[in-house]
């Protein structure tokens, strides 16, 4: 059983700040920016190409609602949601979690960057949009 569904079954203590039927939200032990909340479905979906249209709209429901919440009660001016999918892109927890990371100011505990780089658009758009 993987860590996640160990912290679902109780099995694992955690910092619970949300929970129903489908859903659990636990702030992460990482902490990267204060609040750092990780919002999951309970049941074990590895990604979330994984999880049916309307177990996903629910979660993102919960996401949206904490979000706000969290942002309200710490006095956060903004957040990140972010969703790691497989190991090239920093998932280490096999169970489909999205990440709420509050944001203080743009100086606070996290960085995000985006590198730019000068490619064709047209040229990869005429790919993805490919039959
Ligand atoms: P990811 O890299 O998207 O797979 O994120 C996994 C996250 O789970 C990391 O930010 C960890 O800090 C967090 N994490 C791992 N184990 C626990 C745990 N037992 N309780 C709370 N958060 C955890
Ligand atoms: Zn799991």
């Amino acid at each position: 059983m993987c860590i996640f569904c160990k912290i679902i079954n109780k099995e694992i203590p955690s910092s619970i700040i949300y929970e129903d039927a489908d859903v659990l939200a636990i702030l992460d032990l990482a902490q990267t920016t204060l609040g750092h909340t990780l919002v999951m479905p309970k049941k074990h979906y590895a990604n979330i190409l994984e999880i049916p249209d309307d177990e996903l709209a629910h979660l993102m429901s919960v996401v949206k609602m904490l979000a706000k919440r969290i942002s309200d009660k710490l006095g956060a001016k903004g957040f990140n949601l972010l969703v790691n999918t497989n190991e090239v892109a920093g998932q280490t927890v096999m169970h489909l979690h999205v990440h709420i990371i509050p944001r203080y100011d743009e100086n606070d505990t996290i960085k995000i960057e985006f590198t730019e780089n000068k490619l064709d658009l047209n040229e990869i758009a005429n790919k993805i949009n490919e039959l």
